[in-house]
């Protein structure tokens, strides 16, 4: 299975392993499964299209304004249901010198790039000094605005957010740095003060996660995330519907059910802790967000419905005195 696809847990992820890959939540996400042989109909080696979007080695060039830059394919952990999971681990992936600089030069000639999503693998296995470098040559382009970076580090690998790492980041432009977690429990205290230092540095922390069955896919375990996150001050990002990457179908739920789950969450937690679910569109047309839809037209107007499913008239109808009430009242609510 190695040679099909790399394996790598953290001792502070092993640490967190209380069962199989097939009861655990922690251990699904890291240790290998027979179903990863299936491969189902839709899936495919690049679900999302990066190598047709790859103009230069480590760009991927996706939307008008923003470029992925992927210095690295290493990461400190390998997640299972991966949508990179054919390309990560191989030592090839990792840009030399000159490549980067071919990467930069892309970036530098195009002033309609607006952020660069420094990602990979994971970009914080790198040094602190070539972290450094990337940095200050992206903070000398003019028409950059953002520079982003997506990690896993600060929770598989807490320890490696140090001084010297914090002390890279720091540039004239805004940085932030956006956390991939899925399960409450890789929320240690390690974590929590790995994002801290950060937090402390002035980097805006955001989350993205995953919905993946048997790890996420309810509604407490949800609440649970976002909570803890949010109380990290980091801020839920997205919720991403798994790509339809080779032998993942046993990660997958349908869209129905992150719908619900959504609808759900809306009705059970504050807005901070809420990410928008999206799906990548496959083939690499860009990620659109999923819902649930809350408004269905009706004539001129609306119907809108609650988080309790309740549908109401929007706006609401006049009643004979002028005053205006709810169109559906509690007790009479349709639900949807
Ligand atoms: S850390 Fe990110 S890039 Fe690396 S295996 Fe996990 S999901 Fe893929």
């Amino acid at each position: 299975m190695a040679e099909r696809y790399p394996f790598a847990i953290t001792p502070e992820m092993a640490a967190l392993v209380e069962g199989g890959a097939e009861s655990d939540p922690i251990a699904r996400q890291f240790l290998p499964q027979d179903a990863e042989f299936e491969l189902s109909p839709g899936e495919s080696a690049d679900p999302i299209g990066d190598r047709r979007l790859s103009p230069v080695k480590g760009i991927v060039h996706r939307y008008p304004d923003r470029v992925l830059l992927k210095p690295t394919l290493t990461c400190p952990v390998y997640c299972r249901f991966c949508f990179r999971r054919e390309d990560v681990g191989r030592k090839s992936g990792t840009l030399s010198t000159a490549e980067l600089e071919v990467a930069l030069d892309y970036i530098r000639n195009d002033p309609a790039i607006w952020e660069v999503i420094v990602t990979g693998g994971d970009p914080f296995v790198l040094s602190p000094r070539r972290i450094g470098a990337i940095i200050a040559a992206l903070d000398a382009i003019p028409h950059l605005g953002s520079i982003r970076f997506h990690t896993r580090v600060p929770v598989v690998a807490p320890a490696r957010v140090g001084a010297a790492l914090v002390k890279a980041l720091a540039a004239e432009k805004a940085v932030h740095v956006v956390i991939h977690a899925n399960h409450p429990r890789e929320l240690t205290e390690a974590a929590r003060a790995a994002c801290l230092r950060l937090v402390r540095a002035g980097i805006p922390l955001h989350a993205q996660s995953v919905l993946l069955k048997g790890v996420n896919d309810d509604a407490a375990t949800l609440e649970a995330l976002y909570r803890r996150l949010v109380a990290m001050r980091v801020r839920p990002y997205y919720l991403h519907h798994p790509d339809l990457a080779s032998g993942t179908a046993h990660f997958r739920t349908g869209i129905a059910a992150g719908q619900s789950l959504m609808r759900a969450l809306r009705g059970r937690v504050s807005g901070l802790c809420q990410p928008t679910y999206v799906l990548d569109v496959p083939g690499g047309f860009g990620k659109v967000p999923v819902g649930p839809s809350y408004l269905q037209a009706d004539g001129a107007g609306w119907h809108v419905s609650d988080p309790e499913g309740r549908l109401h008239a929007y706006p609401p109808a006049a009643p004979p005195d002028g005053k205006s009430v709810p169109a559906t009242l509690p007790g009479e609510a349709e639900k949807v």
